[in-house]
């Protein structure tokens, strides 16, 4: 039997396995393990009130937010950093894949605000270009204005923690901040953390990873690197700190593009750790951090390239965490075949990018020759936990398995998801009503009316 210690053993191995200590420091073997549950009881202030809560502020929950007060509903988005953007941002991932058009007004919106800017590539349409890059420091801005502009309430600095649950439906979830913990009052909420944790909290069926062994996509660290001249490089990386990397074999999968003047954008992958454990997504963030400084050392080193950090993302990438288990389930067949969903309410046109899970080299799930798919169209069920009354998912902690989810996590996708999700909550806010007495069709057709074109 696989345990969760064992699991993080064998990912830990992982990065022993390229010469270096456990990410988790030395004290890790002396820590107890966990054997006991305690109840945690306490009365907190309900501060916030609204008619639509939407948890996490990724790309996913900022359109549900910004659909949500398009519709005309009260709107608390919730998010733990500082700014919005998650994976677009705070994980410095800067360029949107798939097609960029007909995603619908949110979308629309967003675009046309980085356009104002001077801050996004021109457009090309998916067919011509896979995706498009923008500078993620701008987009941090005009998520934030255009969600104000909306009169959508931002909590910013507030971490989503538990959920309340009256007659199988959630009445509050409690948040804790700077001002410690509070509940937040709603009559719909939006899971839009990326690793289905309201849906986890209220009892949901959720899944993750791989079905053998719940490996999930790897994650990647992003960061950018400035080029200086011959004489202002000096070796940044100081002597015994890190494992130096001989061969060019010894990287990981590291890409590289322009970021502006003088500066590249690097990606390298780091495999094997699980965005939903605490020990070891903390495991991740170390590792990623070591490798990225081995990976630095060595273009300096070993490459002569007078390059120094410039910055690194605050967070590193998560590709893949929890996915829900909903009403419908998603699967890579339905991608294949570009299935047609009556309650169809988003579109998606990217290749199946499955990255091999328990690889940091360039490999893939799939062979090159099958990773591309038809448009396809994704069901409202898959934006419904099984049974939920009140709550839907959006963005990548959809319900999906893993190679759908590997082409539909992208940003353009998770857009789309999200302005129908904001959509058929405010319906439910307006109407006083649950999922299970809404028409999914007058969903589909609220969101082809605000620009989303489904067509397959
Ligand atoms: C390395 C990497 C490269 C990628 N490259 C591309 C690319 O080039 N183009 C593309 O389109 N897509 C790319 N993707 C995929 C894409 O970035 C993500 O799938 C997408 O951004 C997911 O959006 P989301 O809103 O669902 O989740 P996230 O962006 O993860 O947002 C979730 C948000 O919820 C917040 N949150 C989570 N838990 C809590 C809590 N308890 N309380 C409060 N807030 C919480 C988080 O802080 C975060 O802001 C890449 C992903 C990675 C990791």
């Amino acid at each position: 039997m696989t345990t969760r210690r064992n699991f993080l053993r064998k990912s830990m191995m992982g990065a022993a396995g390229i010469g270096l200590a456990s990410p988790l420091g030395s004290g890790e073997e002396g820590i107890p393990a966990a054997s006991v549950d305690i109840v945690w009881q306490r009365h907190v202030p309900v501060r916030y009130a609204c008619d639509v809560a939407v948890i996490g502020g990724g790309i996913a929950g900022v359109s549900a937010a910004m659909a949500a007060a398009r519709s005309g509903a009260k709107v608390i988005l919730v998010e733990r950093f500082a700014i919005t953007g998650g994976n677009a941002t705070v994980g410095g991932v800067g360029a949107f894949c798939g097609e960029t058009a007909g995603q619908g007004e949110a979308f629309d919106a967003i675009i046309k605000g980085l356009e104002a800017f001077g801050a996004i590539a021109p457009y090309k349409p998916y067919t011509e270009k896979e995706s498009r890059t923008f500078d993620a420091e701008i987009l941090a801005i005009v998520l934030q204005e255009l969600l104000l502009k909306r009169g959508v309430r931002l909590l910013l600095h507030a971490q989503f923690v538990d959920v309340c649950v009256k007659e199988g439906k959630i009445s509050e979830s409690i948040l804790c901040g700077p001002s410690g913990p509070e509940a937040l009052r709603a009559a719909q909420f939006i899971d839009a953390t990326g690793e289905a944790q309201l849906a986890l909290a209220a009892g949901f069926e959720t899944v993750k990873g791989r079905p053998e062994d719940g490996l999930q996509l790897p994650m990647s660290m992003m960061f950018t690197i400035r080029q200086v001249t011959e004489e202002e490089a000096h070796a940044q990386v100081p002597e015994g700190w890190f494992t130096p990397l001989k061969t060019k074999n010894d990287l990981p999968m590291t890409s590289l593009w322009p970021n502006g003047p003088g500066s590249s954008a690097v990606k390298i992958k780091i495999p094997k750790f699980d965005a939903t454990d605490t020990e070891s997504l903390t495991a991740a963030e170390i590792q990623g951090r070591r490798r990225m400084m081995e990976v630095l050392d060595y273009y300096q080193r070993e490459e002569k390239k007078s390059w120094i950090l410039n910055h690194a993302a605050s967070r590193i990438g998560i590709r893949e965490g929890r996915r829900t288990v909903g009403e419908y389930v998603l699967s890579v067949a339905d991608l294949r075949s570009g299935r047609a969903f009556d309650d169809a309410i988003a579109r998606g046109v990217f290749y199946l990018d499955g990255h091999k899970p328990d690889d940091d080299k360039r490999t893939y799930i799939l062979p090159p020759e099958e990773r591309k798919v038809p448009p396809y169209q994704i069901p409202f069920r898959s934006l419904i936990p099984k049974g939920a009354k009140n709550l839907l998912v959006a963005g990548r902690c959809l319900s999906a398995d893993q190679l759908a989810l590997s082409s539909a996590r992208v940003m353009t996708t998770c857009s789309m998801m999200g302005q129908a999700a904001g959509i058929a909550a405010a319906k439910m806010a307006e109407r006083n009503t649950d999922i299970q007495n809404l028409d999914y069709t007058d969903v589909r057709k609220s969101v082809e009316e605000r620009g989303a074109n489904l067509s397959v």
